[in-house]
């Protein structure tokens, strides 16, 4: 079995579930010619104390916004879960002691993308929580250690968003993008190209512009961290391929990157 690629999503809006646009259209275009066996999905929207994994055999779909169109509320993701990945997960990660959950499901962090990637939800899917106690390094090690997935048929995806400032979010049609989220976009994308993992990593230092980049880009770190796993099981040999790479809205950044 050859050796999966490793995706990161920039989700971006609940809405994007129900769209039919560019981005979508480049997500599907990531899994051309894969087949899984399964998806290990780590989404911003699972954030926990400790790590966990859904070990369910049928997961349930989280609707986890608010004021959103009916439409949104009625989807249900069908995919099965795989109970078999997940103690495989547990198995990887000795030192933690992962939770075998059985509460959780499809948050719309992994299920607004699925359904684009995997439109007939024929392939199961597993997602992994984030430890919100745990740093940056600590992320990206535990995606190295759970590198090793790739080769048993088990595609990795991240889904976030590299910048993500909700509170700033502009709605006008200006089209303009706040200085600070275009210079951190360009420096995280910068260093996805150049193999810099350490800058990626430590992305709370630079000089100081770049540091008001980087907190206004990422006020909380959850939407970040799901990069440092994808990088993590990444290795120096993957081919790069980073399709679309805009931000919206002024704060958000819908870059996406597959690695391998
Ligand atoms: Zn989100």
């Amino acid at each position: 079995m050859s050796s999966m690629p490793v995706l990161f999503i920039g989700h971006g809006s609940p809405l994007t579930a129900f769209e039919d646009n560019q981005f979508t259209r480049s997500w599907a275009a990531m899994v051309n010619g894969i087949q899984p066996t399964a998806v290990l999905c780590v989404s911003a929207h699972w954030c926990t104390n400790g790590t966990g994994v859904t070990a369910m055999t049928s997961p349930r779909t989280i609707h986890d916004f608010h004021g959103f169109p009916d439409d949104l509320y009625q989807f249900h993701y069908s995919a099965p879960g795989s109970p078999e990945l997940a103690h495989r997960v547990k198995q990887l990660l000795p030192s933690l002691d992962v939770v075998l959950d059985q509460h959780w499901g499809f948050d719309h962090g992994c299920w607004a993308v699925m359904k684009h990637v995997f439109p007939q939800a024929d392939v199961p899917v597993v997602q992994l929580s984030i430890d919100m106690q745990r740093d940056a390094q600590w992320h990206y090690d535990l995606g190295k250690q759970l590198s090793v997935l790739r080769n048993e048929g088990t595609l990795i995806i991240g889904s976030g968003n590299i910048v993500h400032n909700l509170r700033q979010l502009d709605f006008s049609d200006s089209g303009q993008i706040f200085p600070w989220a275009q210079r951190f976009n360009d420096h995280v994308r910068q260093s996805i190209e150049s193999h810099n993992h350490h800058a990626i990593i430590q992305y709370q230092q630079g000089d100081d512009e770049l540091r008001r980049a980087a907190m206004l880009s990422v006020p909380t770190p959850d939407h970040y961290y799901p990069l440092l796993y994808v990088l993590g099981a990444s290795t120096p040999n993957d081919p790069i391929d980073i399709s679309l790479d805009e931000i919206v809205l002024g704060s958000i950044a819908m870059m996406s990157v597959k690695l391998g």
